[in-house]
Parts: C-alpha cells; structure tokens; sequence
C-alpha cells in the first residue's frame, strides 16, 4: 500500500448511474482499478446534509433508496460493504473537540453507493460516512477535511460525492447529453483553473466568483464535498481530474483525484 493514499472527489449525477455502462461510470471503475486497496472508505455525500455531524457507527450499514419517482430495479440495489465503528471512533478522534455523533440509523446513501458500486463492486471495503453540517460555513468544511488529512497515511479514502455544478432547476431531464448552458462550461473551467492552482481561498469564498458560480451552486450540498478533498489536500500531491462532462446542460461529473 501507498504511504499515503489519494483524496477523491466523484460528481455523481442522476442515480440511474447505479444501473448504467457509459463514460463516467468506466472512469469510476478505473480508478478502483488504479489506486491502492484503502483498508477503509470515509464518504462525505451531498445526501446526508443537516443540523450537526454525524458518523455511521453501525457494523452493517444498510443501503438507503433516498430519491424518488426512479425505476423498481433502482429500489433493488444493494451495497452490502461493511462498516468500520473503529474508523468511526478515529474520526471522532481527528475532529474533537468538534462535536460528531455516533449515528446508527443513517447507513449509504446514494450518493455514496451509487458511485461505489462501480468503483469497488465488490462492496468488500468497509465505509463510513460523514454528514455535512449545515450551519457550518463553506470555511469550516474545509477545515474538517483538513482535520481529516491523516487518515491518508492510515489506509483509508477519502471519498467526497456531490456534483460541482448542480442546478437541477435548470437541468435537461431526459435529453442528457445536450450542449451545456455556456455559464456551466465556464464556471467548470474556472473551478479546475483554481484547483491547479491550489487556489483554495477562491473555491471556498465561491460566492464571490459571480453570477456563474450563483448558477452552478445554487445550495452548497453538493458543492461541499469538493472542499472536504480540498482541504485534505498535501501541498506535494499531485492532482487530476478522472472524470469530466457536463449533462442535462447544468450538471458537472467532474472528477477530482489529488495525490
Ligand atoms: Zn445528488
């Protein structure tokens, strides 16, 4: 195993990609294929978002079908991988004196499995996940990813699931592959302009990068978990982005894999 393992970001679309063959879903399993086993996962998915933080503490997570109005075969997906209540208790560890409660109702939800199930199939590595808190400014969450940094050198991945654009307002339901609005191919390009240049200041005040970036992040969940890798980020690792594309126009699959 790598001293240090990467920090990965998937954005991770329409749920169907769960059942699909096609360019992202390819790209998700590469990148199992590539990167170092991780003994275990941590998950920060834009679908557990509320008041406080939470971590999974149950030994046998179950797979929660939190959507609505999808096909039955959606419903029938299982991600059996296991749980880790000691990397619980070590993430705990990493953030106190922040207050993380111990959850054993929530379990994986999609945004978690529906991209796992194509990166590890075999649902054999343990995962946790982590909520995103909220209340909590987008600097915060990107100090809690950096609270987190050392699990790199102890086995276990990182793994943000969320979408860098993502306005489902203005998204093409049914005609996937169209020609994206010119505001999210811009603002795409400028988040992995600010990405290469480690520009974190920028990404986190994203408020500040215009109407382009009001477009692509109309509510922060599932921007946040891009800042979680950010901040979990070595000045030494190198970046790349495994995955790319833009569908329904204004919604961004933009990979990130840093180290
Ligand atoms: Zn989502």
């Amino acid at each position: 195993m790598a001293s240090r393992l990467p920090a990965v970001f998937l954005g991770h679309g329409n749920p169907m990609h769960a059942l699909a063959r096609n360019d992202y879903t390819e790209a998700w399993r590469r990148l199992g294929e590539e990167m170092p086993r991780p003994r275990a996962i941590l998950a920060i998915s834009a679908h557990w978002y509320g008041a406080g933080t939470a971590v999974t503490v149950a030994a046998a997570p179950r797979t929660i079908h939190d959507f609505g109005g999808f096909p039955r075969e959606l419903y029938q997906v299982q991600y059996p991988a296991p749980g880790d209540p000691t990397l619980a208790g070590r993430v705990q560890q990493l953030l106190a004196p922040l207050a993380v409660d111990s959850d054993d109702s929530w379990g994986l939800d999609h945004g978690t499995w529906s991209v796992l199930c194509h990166v590890y199939p075999n649902a054999d590595i343990p995962v946790v996940q982590l909520s995103i808190d909220a209340t909590k400014g987008a600097d915060q969450h990107f100090e809690i990813g950096r609270m987190l940094a050392p699990l790199r050198a102890e086995g276990v991945l990182i793994l943000g699931s969320g979408n860098v654009i993502h306005n489902l307002r203005m998204y093409a339901w049914g005609r996937l592959s169209q020609e994206p609005y010119d505001w999210a191919v811009r603002f795409e390009n400028k988040a992995m302009d600010l990405i290469r240049a480690s520009d974190h200041a920028a990404l986190i005040h994203y408020e500040a990068l215009g109407q382009d970036a009001a477009l692509s992040i109309p509510t922060p969940d599932h921007y946040l978990p891009l800042l979680y890798v950010l901040g979990a980020r070595h000045a030494d690792d190198a970046i790349r982005f495994p995955v790319s594309g833009i569908e329904g126009k204004a919604l961004s699959m933009l990979g990130l894999k840093v180290g």
